[in-house]
């Protein structure tokens, strides 16, 4: 049956495509708002930036990665994930120049690939916005960042969000959590599902978060991370609540929320919706926290360690839109449409029309020579506001016809008035605000 797109990719298609730009141009004027500049890294790194980035017990390294040997024999991997990538960025340019931002606050916009199992909202090649901010070790950055998150759904007008933090700790605290995380689900053991039966030993804070029915309750009463802090991660987690609750922003704290990449200490959150349209289940749809340790780990200066950042799956931006019944922009019609009637107006027609995306406006023509009645169908179609029509008997007294669409007023033109001033004669018929019918 003919060729097919390979698993859990989609074309994104006109009538879609508008939906995706529309999502992007928010995320930009958000983040310009935060002085967050983009950056744009390779779609491919070598394997050791995702291995030693993401750390290489956690199922994107284990399980999801598309990795290959190059021609050159160099083990490549599509990059499943923009924060690694961006801190080897970050290094490899030297970002923490005295002549950078400092904090360098980066986003980023693109494809991400993980070869998982797809389902609803779960893809192989999949989109997230994202932001990193890579230099300091003020909560206050914490809790930008993730207002700035928050600015961006809002802007969306998607309303059914909860914001969920946690902190994980320093390092050293969480492997003492871990020791008595085990402690606690040893005795378990046979009860847990397979997943969390192998992730016991090699990565156990995971099992916090499966998402197995009888996990979840085994979970249920597992030690608290919170328990474990040490004095500076308490107070740092103390900030951090006091600087949302002053922005009044409203939050729930759940100690067993932990992240899926090895890289996250102290603050972690994720925003999650609730829309109608996941079938009443609660999807993860930006996720995110703080990754001290990084930097150094590429090799980066101590004094630029401390970071943050979030990750948001694009396509589950738009589901959560459509959920909420947000109105999203459709694929625009034209200003103006040239019927053009006879092969012998094939010239005048292409120079015409090139007049009128010359002069700035949209414009669409027929190609194959069809009737009158079909083209000025086309035209209503395309919720075109003049049509200007072109016949034998107009090239040879070099007229055409304007139609206002609207008021189905028509007139003759000269041609070459028209050529001379034609947003004077056309622009007259296309209100303003046209083309942006469909902005919000
Ligand atoms: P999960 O536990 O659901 O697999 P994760 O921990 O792998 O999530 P992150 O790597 O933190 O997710 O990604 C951040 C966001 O990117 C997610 O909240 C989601 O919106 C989006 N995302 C992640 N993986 C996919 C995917 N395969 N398809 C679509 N969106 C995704
Ligand atoms: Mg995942």
């Amino acid at each position: 049956m003919g060729y097919q797109k390979p698993k859990g990719t989609a074309d994104i298609l006109p009538g879609e495509v508008e939906k995706w730009q529309y999502v992007e141009t928010v995320a930009r004027k958000v983040f310009k708002r935060y002085d967050i500049h983009e950056v744009r890294t390779p779609m491919f790194e070598h394997i050791e930036v995702i291995t030693r980035g993401v750390g290489d017990t956690t199922d994107i390294v284990t399980k999801e990665m598309y990795d290959f040997q190059d021609k050159g024999g160099r083990h490549i991997t599509l990059r499943p994930e923009n924060t690694a990538p961006l801190v080897r960025s970050y290094v490899e340019n030297k970002l923490f120049g005295p002549e950078h931002q400092n904090p360098f606050k980066a986003f980023y916009i693109g494809p991400m690939f993980r070869y998982e199992r797809a389902q609803f909202g779960r893809f192989r090649q999949f989109h997230q916005i994202g932001i990193e901010m890579i230099g300091s070790a003020n909560p206050a950055i914490d809790v930008e960042g993730i207002l700035s998150a928050l600015d961006f759904y809002r802007e969306l007008g998607v309303t059914h969000t909860k914001l969920v933090i946690n902190s994980l700790g320093t390092r050293e605290c969480r492997m003492e959590y871990r020791q008595a995380l085990i402690d606690y689900l040893e005795p378990q053991f046979d009860e847990l599902s397979g997943d969390s039966q192998r992730r016991l030993h090699t990565n156990p804070l995971r099992v916090l978060d499966s998402k197995d029915e009888k996990d979840k309750v085994i979970v249920e009463n597992a030690p608290s991370i919170l328990d474990y802090l040490d004095e500076y991660s308490a107070k740092f987690f103390e900030e951090v609540k006091e600087l949302l609750d002053a922005v009044d922003v409203d939050y729930v704290v759940d100690h067993r929320m932990v992240r899926g990449l090895d890289y996250y200490n102290h603050t972690v959150f994720e925003i999650m919706s609730n829309a109608p349209g996941y079938n009443g289940k609660i999807t993860t749809i930006c996720a995110g926290g703080r990754y001290d340790g990084l930097v150094k780990e590429f090799e980066g200066p101590d004094s630029h360690d401390a970071a943050f950042g979030y990750a948001l799956g694009l396509e589950r931006a738009i589901i959560s839109m459509e959920a909420e019944g947000v109105a999203l922009p459709t694929t625009p019609g034209v200003d103006v449409y040239v019927v053009g009637l006879g092969e012998k107006t094939n010239i005048e027609t292409l120079k015409l029309i090139q007049k009128v995306r010359e002069a700035g406006y949209t414009a669409e023509r027929d190609y194959s020579n069809r009737k009158a009645k079909a083209q000025f169908k086309t035209a209503s179609k395309l919720n075109a506001k003049v049509a200007l029509t072109i016949g034998d008997d107009e090239l040879e007294r070099e007229v055409v016809r304007m139609k206002n669409m609207d008021t189905g007023v028509e007139e003759e033109v000269k041609l070459s008035d028209l050529y001379a001033d034609f947003k004077g004669i056309v622009g007259e018929n296309i209100p303003k605000n046209c083309k942006c019918k469909n902005k919000k």
